[in-house]
């Protein structure tokens, strides 16, 4: 038989980091620096609370835009860390994981035709999603030289002014770029002049370093009614196998989002839903434990890769660095070579859009001493090399 396939799922081309992780599979001794995922458990009093509600027999849907004590943690919760102010009435939609939440909203915003400019590089999903809603993507560049941050010259280079909504990624997968106040005043100037819809993707909130604390572009004046914030369960919480995040955005844009969710989902994960709760409500401590862990990760392979050559700017956001590949390489021929003679997975950074090559994607979501181990095969290989 035969499929006729849709147009939009025949342009996009599978992910680039799941071939990567097909070689990696076929090898036992490798160490993976490739996933986007932490190597902690999900705090113990979050998956005792997902337990009980087993037991005591909650399995059933969910409201459609997740239980009222959920939503209520939530509100309480992104105001209290960030300033954010979202009832839960109307402005709170919990989903399957933020990739529901980011599909829904390119699904209730873009028209056919419309242009959705996504600073790059960025997370893999933003793209094909544009794609598969009927929209046309147009890759802003974000460089080294202004630290992966997004400027407005970047975006006026790109024609982001003529564009219909912007996507944001701060702190950033993959290149631990964050954005300060100062850094996003600007950009919040830029949408507003240009009337663009931003939808800002700010699952790694919680992981910033070097005593900087997240900003979200909603809290700038006359960006709350132009922003979709999107966060979740999976990094900081350590829960990406129970699939829970959220949308904030006012009550007309996430009632947009629910129609589309109420259909095509029902409700998120009733069990995940009761582990975020009791993550919010009794897990603060557990969460700086892993920040501080992905902190001093973060400043050895930082330091790592600085004694082996090899450049890397100072990352201080999400647990990911964005070294430079040395010369003689592309990314993808690195990325293949180490993997083969070393047995280390890293992802070219080219995978990630424009700006990303010349780069790999190193995840420091890894215990210490699978660093250090992997650290010193990538010093191995750039010797044999040299
Ligand atoms: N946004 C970004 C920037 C991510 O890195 C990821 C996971 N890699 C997601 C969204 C998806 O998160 P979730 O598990 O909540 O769907």
């Amino acid at each position: 038989m035969t499929f006729e396939l849709s147009e939009r799922v025949q342009t996009v081309p599978p992910s680039g980091i799941r071939r990567f992780f097909e070689i990696a599979e076929e090898r036992d001794d490798v160490i993976s620096l490739g996933v986007g995922e932490p190597d902690f458990a999900t705090p113990w009093a979050a998956r005792d609370a997902a337990i009980t509600s087993l037991e005591q027999g909650k399995t059933s849907y969910t409201a459609n835009r997740g239980t009222r004590e959920l939503r209520e943690a939530i509100s309480e919760y992104v105001a209290n860390r960030f300033g954010l102010g979202y009832g839960p009435d109307e402005e709170i939609l919990v989903t399957a994981g933020a990739s529901e939440a980011v599909d829904l909203a390119f699904r209730a915003f873009v028209d056919p035709g419309d242009t959705v400019a996504i600073a790059q590089p960025s997370y893999i999903s933003y793209e094909p999603g544009v794609v598969f809603a009927g929209g046309e993507a147009l890759p802003v560049p974000t460089t080294e030289a202004d630290d992966f941050r997004l400027t407005v010259d970047a975006l006026e280079d790109a024609g982001a002014d003529e564009a219909d909504m912007l996507v944001l990624c701060y702190p950033n997968n993959p290149t631990g770029a964050i954005m300060t106040e100062e850094d996003l005043e600007p950009i919040a100037e830029f949408a507003r002049e240009h009337n663009l819809t931003v939808l800002s993707d700010e699952i790694y909130a919680e992981l910033t370093y070097d005593g900087n604390e997240h900003t979200s572009i909603a809290t700038f004046e006359g960006m709350r009614e132009r922003t979709i914030v999107f966060n979740g369960f999976s990094k900081a919480h350590a829960m990406t196998g129970l699939r829970l995040g959220y949308a904030l955005g006012p009550a007309e844009a996430i009632n947009a989002m629910n129609k589309i969710h109420q259909y095509t989902m029902l409700s998120a994960p009733t069990t995940a839903q009761h582990a975020a709760l009791e993550a919010l409500e009794s897990c603060e401590n557990e969460v700086r434990e892993m920040v501080d862990q992905y902190d001093r990760r973060r400043q050895f392979v930082l330091s790592r890769f600085r004694e082996i050559g090899m450049d890397v700017f100072e990352a201080k956001g999400a647990f990911y660095c964005f070294p430079e590949v040395p010369a003689g390489f592309t990314a993808a021929e690195f990325a293949e070579e180490v993997l083969r003679e070393q047995g280390v997975a890293v992802v070219p950074g080219d995978v990630f859009g424009e700006g990303g090559d010349g780069h790999l994607r190193v995840s420091y979501a890894t215990g210490l001493e699978d660093l250090r181990q992997a650290l010193a095969r990538i010093e191995a290989f750039v010797d044999d090399h040299a």
